[in-house]
């Protein structure tokens, strides 16, 4: 059976819980981190290393979550499931893969090839 817009939002409202939970936890150690930096200047390198790290995953997380929310603003403007470029519905497979999807397959490839 091929999956709903519903069970896709559904999907996402759950997938927004967890993202912003992480988020959190990222963003406090990244914090504790931080202070562990100027105390402890034997192990600066890897304590920047691994700060480095979770700034790092702390973008990618916020990225996502973004992305999870514009995806849910869209169920309220009826605009989801609509590619952002141009305006044609994004494959029903596409979407299961990937609920927050924000283009279809082929804008997705033409912006892709333009980085
Ligand atoms: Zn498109």
């Amino acid at each position: 059976m091929p999956v709903t817009y519903e069970e896709l939002q559904q999907q996402l409202l759950q997938k927004e819980v967890e993202l912003k939970s992480q988020l959190e936890d990222v963003q406090s150690s990244v914090r504790e981190e931080g202070v562990g930096y100027s105390n402890h200047m034997a192990d600066a390198g890897s304590e920047v290393f691994e700060q480095a790290r979770d700034v790092s995953l702390a973008r990618t997380l916020k990225r996502s979550f973004e992305d999870v929310t514009r995806a849910l603003n869209k169920f309220e403007d009826g605009t989801y499931g609509l590619c952002e470029s141009c305006g044609t519905v994004i494959e029903l497979a596409r979407l299961e893969a990937l609920p927050s999807a924000r283009y279809c397959m082929r804008c997705q490839t033409r912006l892709e090839g333009k980085r």
